[in-house]
C-alpha cells in the first residue's frame, strides 16, 4: 500500500492485487485490467497505481502519469485489437462514473457504436 491508497476503494485493491483481475497489462504507473461487464469485444479498464478521484484530480497532480496510462491503453489497443479504440473517461456519477478511483475505459475490437 502507498500513502495514496484509499482502503475502500475497489481499484486500489484490484491494483495492489488483493481483489483478483484479469490484467492484460501493467507498468510502473498503471494496471490495465478486463472490465467485468465488457461493452465491447475488447473492454479494457486502465487505472493509475496512485489512488485520484477522477480525470481532472489526476491530470492536475500528475499529468505525465494521465500520459503514462494513455500510452499504455495505446500498446494494450495494439496487442488485444487492431489499434483503434475509444477511452472514455467517466467522470462525476450524471456520467455513468461509479467506482471513483480515475480509471479510462479502453474498447476496440471491432466497429463501435456512435454516441447519437
Ligand atoms: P465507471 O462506471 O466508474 O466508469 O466504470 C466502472 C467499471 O468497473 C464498470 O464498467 C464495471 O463493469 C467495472 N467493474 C465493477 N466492479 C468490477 C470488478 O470487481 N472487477 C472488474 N474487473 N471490473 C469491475
Ligand atoms: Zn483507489
Amino acid at each position: 500500500m502507498t500513502s495514496t491508497d484509499s482502503p475502500d476503494c475497489l481499484f486500489c485493491k484490484i491494483v495492489a492485487g488483493s481483489i483478483p483481475a484479469d490484467i492484460v497489462a501493467s507498468s510502473d504507473t498503471a494496471v490495465a485490467f478486463r472490465d467485468i461487464a465488457p461493452k465491447a469485444p475488447v473492454h479494457v479498464l486502465v487505472a493509475p497505481r496512485e489512488h485520484y478521484p477522477d480525470v481532472p484530480a489526476f491530470a492536475a497532480s500528475d499529468p505525465a502519469g494521465l500520459a503514462s496510462l494513455i500510452a499504455l491503453a495505446d500498446g494494450v489497443a495494439s496487442e488485444l485489437a487492431d489499434g483503434q479504440y475509444r477511452l472514455i473517461f467517466n467522470t462525476g456519477p450524471k456520467a455513468g462514473q461509479t467506482v471513483f478511483h480515475v480509471h479510462a475505459h479502453l474498447l476496440a475490437g471491432g466497429d463501435l457504436p456512435g454516441f447519437a
